[in-house]
């Protein structure tokens, strides 16, 4: 049993939902009366918003949104005193405090180093593995923690405050590939793979080739059907943890006549004839989470390796990314955090300059307190993603926009931090420099930035145009 199940289990087995650990005092919040559901408050909300939104309810007066975007189920809550969205269940928050801890304590004196060097610890593999942080949801009949989608995302935000790099490792794994399986796995699959994706086995998800980044479906790897299984032959880029992986969630076109509707989901393991990896990026952040080029030569896979149903795999792709970018988001937000913290340390006790700390000029405290209120403010758009998910709502657009805003905020604090530290944020001494290159990466995988812009414009379209 992995030790961050052994701690959380028994809280797990309680099955409470949020708030257990939190003060039951009532939010400072516009509450008309508790028995009122969330479309009211939003009504009152609405109303004490001013003339412009007044003017949109006369323009629809049958339906007031709420702000927080998707359409989502209309659950009566009104038994349930609103709690914050920061506020963590008990498993929750003990996720927090167990990957705070080895972030700190095992992470943080490697980081430097596997930066420099372009390469994950493979102890450091291992001892993830050991905390059982590597099959957060996977549940514990197959070796796993057996906890929750926000788990998993604390666990990323937590890792990307020490390094964004172990972060994306942890969340491709956790969000792309033990969800894929899952989801999709048959029961020989599920038994199959999941005790060593838990255990031992890195996963890759294998979507992205040199024709299909962001235009993912016209991708040229074609599976076709032998007697006994599937051969796979093309090739994939920008593949994350292949260095390191011993399985590969593997998209291929079964039938190109159907263009995107051909496109199937197969697994591969490490090792099988024709599996290569051609080539490790060089790249200008994360340097120590591996980027690679497969190539697949005729691969042979037994008939049981497909996941899910043929042709559905364009469906599965579109349905994991959107999971994923949470903990994308998640990460943007914990490597903006980190950046954050390693810079206010140097200004609030280090650095004097004129007489002072340096983070006592207004100048400064005013962008280091805007930075705050922007981490905070992403923190809260990947928890209410990540918990309209849980809630079984439709979560697309909350999932884009918290990759999007937490990208941008990754960029523009660590950019800033940089700056507060003067010359010694510059050097490659400390931390300072790596953050920032990091988080570029958060407006590129995953969808870039203006993939989600697309997404969330479609879907306000869809959702404000008269019928
Ligand atoms: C470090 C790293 C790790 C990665 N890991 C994985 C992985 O594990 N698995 C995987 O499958 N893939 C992975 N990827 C691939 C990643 O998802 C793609 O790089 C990404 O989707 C963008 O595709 P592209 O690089 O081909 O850019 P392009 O699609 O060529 O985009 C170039 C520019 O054009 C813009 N653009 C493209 N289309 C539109 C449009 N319709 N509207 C407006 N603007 C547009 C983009 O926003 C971007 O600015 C990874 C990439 C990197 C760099």
């Amino acid at each position: 049993m992995s030790s961050i199940a052994r701690v959380l289990r028994p809280a797990v087995r309680r099955g409470h939902g949020v708030a257990t650990r939190v003060s039951s005092a009532s939010p400072r919040c516009i509450r008309p009366s508790t028995t009122l559901n969330s479309q009211h408050i939003y009504y009152v909300l609405r109303l004490q918003g001013g003339a412009s939104i007044i003017r949109y309810a006369n323009h629809n007066p049958h339906r007031l949104r709420p702000l927080s975007a998707t359409p989502s189920r209309h659950t009566d809550i009104s038994g349930i005193p609103p709690t914050p969205i920061t506020h963590l269940s008990e498993t929750e928050a003990a996720m927090q405090d167990a990957v705070s801890k080895f972030a700190s304590e095992v992470i943080l004196p490697k980081v430097r180093e596997m930066d420099e060097a372009e390469q994950m610890d493979p102890a450091l593999v291992e001892q993830l593995f050991e905390q059982g942080f590597m099959g957060v949801e996977i549940p514990e009949e197959y070796g796993g923690a057996g906890m929750n989608f926000t788990s998993a995302i604390i666990g990323i935000e937590e890792l990307a405050r020490a390094d964004p790099s172990v972060s994306v490792m942890v969340d491709v794994h956790n969000t792309l590939v033990n969800t894929a399986l899952l989801k999709w796995g048959t029961n020989n699959i599920k038994k199959k793979f999941l005790p060593r994706l838990a255990t031992n086995t890195v996963g890759s998800f294998c979507l992205s080739e040199p024709v299909s980044g962001s235009d993912a479906f016209k991708l040229a790897t074609k599976a076709t059907e032998t007697s006994d299984g599937f051969k796979i032959s093309g090739g994939k880029m920008w593949i994350t943890n292949a260095m390191e992986a011993g399985f590969f969630i593997v998209f291929a076109n079964l039938d190109p006549s159907k263009g995107h509707r051909g496109i199937t989901a197969f697994l591969i393991e490490k090792g099988m004839k024709g599996f290569g990896i051609a080539k490790k990026e060089k790249k200008l952040g994360i340097k120590a989470s591996s980027t690679c080029v497969l190539t697949f030569d005729d691969v042979e896979i037994p008939k049981e390796n497909l996941l899910g149903e043929r042709g559905e795999g364009y469906k599965y792709a579109i349905g994991i990314l959107n999971e994923g970018r949470i903990g994308i988001a998640a990460q943007m937000t914990g490597l903006a955090l980190g950046a954050w913290e390693n810079a206010v340390k140097y200004v609030w006790n280090d650095r004097k300059q004129f007489g002072q700390f340096v983070g006592e000029f207004q100048g400064m405290q005013h962008q280091i307190a805007q930075s705050y209120t922007e981490i905070a403010a992403a923190r809260a758009l990947v928890y209410n993603a990540a918990r309209k998910k849980e809630a079984g709502e439709d979560f697309v657009q909350d999932a884009a926009m918290a990759k999007l805003f937490a990208s941008q905020v990754a960029d523009r604090v660590s950019g800033l931090a940089v700056e507060w530290m003067g010359g010694m944020g510059f050097v490659r001494e400390g931390l300072a420099e790596k953050f920032w290159r990091d988080s570029k990466i958060g407006a590129i995988y995953e969808g870039t930035s203006n993939i989600q812009l697309n997404t969330i414009a479609k879907l306000l379209q869809k959702e404000y145009t008269q019928k």
